[in-house]
C-alpha cells in the first residue's frame, strides 16, 4: 500500500535519511522507532510531500508521490497527524470536527465520538480549552472524519499521563481493528508492543532493524542495542 524505497532527505546540506525503505501493508499498523534526531519525523515528512526526498521512491497505492504538493498526497488519502497538533483553537470540538468532516465518508462524528466519549464529552469546549491529551484524540478525530486511507501519527502519547496515554492506545487499537493501516512514529517502546505488527528501527537516517513483533519481543538485545538511552 505504502512502499518508501531508498529515500534520500535533507535539510539544506544536512544529510538526514541515508536510503530509508519500509512499507506498511493494507490494514497493519507499523511502528518507525529509534532515539531522538534518528530522522522518524523526517521519514513521515516525506511521505506527506512537506520534506522532499532528493533520491528514491515513495509508493502509495502504485503511486508515485515524491514530486506532488503534500495537498495533493492528502487528498489521495495519506493523513498526518503532527506533534504540533493542527486543530483550531478558536473553534469548538464539534466544528473542528465539521471542518474536517468528508461527507459519506468511513468514519462519522458520531463514529468518532463513539471512540473518543471524552470528545463527546467536550463538544461545546473550544479547541483551546482542551488538555494535551485531549487536542491529541481530537487531531486524531479529525484524520479520520476526513476518510483517509493510512494514518500516519507522530508520537501521539508524547508527553501525556500514563492515564491518557492507555486511552490513546486503546483508541489505536480500535483503529488498527477497523482496518485502517497505521504507521506509527513512538518513543514508547510499551505502547509499540502492545499494538505493532511489526517495527522498524531508525538510527541517524537508515533502517537498522525490521521484524515482526514477535521477532521483537524475542529479542531483546536488539531493544539494548538501538533504543535503550545511552
Ligand atoms: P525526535 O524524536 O527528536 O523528533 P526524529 O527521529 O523524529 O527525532 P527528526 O526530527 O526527523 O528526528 O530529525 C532528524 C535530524 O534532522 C536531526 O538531526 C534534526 O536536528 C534535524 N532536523 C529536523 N528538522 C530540521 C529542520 N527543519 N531543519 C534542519 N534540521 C532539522
Amino acid at each position: 500500500m505504502l512502499v518508501v524505497d531508498g529515500i534520500h532527505s535533507y535539510y539544506g546540506k544536512s544529510h538526514v535519511l541515508e536510503g530509508v525503505s519500509l512499507e506498511v501493508k493494507a490494514g497493519e499498523l507499523v511502528t518507525l522507532l529509534g532515539r531522538n534526531g534518528a530522522g522518524k519525523t523526517t521519514t513521515l515528512r516525506s511521505i506527506a510531500g512537506m520534506v522532499r526526498p532528493r533520491a528514491g521512491s515513495i509508493t502509495f497505492e502504485g503511486r508515485e508521490t515524491v514530486g506532488r504538493e503534500s495537498f495533493q498526497i492528502a487528498r489521495s488519502g495519506v493523513a498526518f497527524v503532527q506533534e504540533s497538533r493542527g486543530i483550531f483553537g478558536l473553534l469548538t470540538v464539534e466544528e473542528n470536527l465539521r471542518v474536517a468532516e468528508r461527507k459519506g465518508g468511513r468514519w462519522s462524528i458520531e463514529d468518532v465520538y463513539q471512540m473518543f466519549p471524552r470528545l463527546r464529552e467536550r463538544r461545546r469546549n473550544g479547541g483551546r480549552a482542551l488538555s494535551g491529551g485531549e487536542q491529541q484524540m481530537l487531531a486524531i478525530a479529525r484524520a479520520l472524519v476526513n476518510d483517509p486511507k493510512i494514518l500516519l501519527l507522530d508520537e501521539p502519547t508524547e508527553g501525556l499521563a500514563p492515564v491518557i496515554v492507555d486511552e490513546i492506545v486503546r483508541i489505536l487499537r480500535g483503529i488498527r481493528e477497523s482496518g485502517m493501516p497505521v504507521l506509527l512514529v513512538e518513543q514508547n517502546i510499551a505502547v509499540c508492543e502492545k499494538l505493532a505488527d511489526r517495527h522498524y528501527i531508525l538510527e541517524q537516517g537508515r533502517i537498522v532493524y525490521a521484524g515482526s513483533r514477535d521477532d521483537f519481543a524475542a529479542d531483546p538485545a536488539v531493544r539494548d542495542r538501538y533504543l535503550a538511552l545511552s
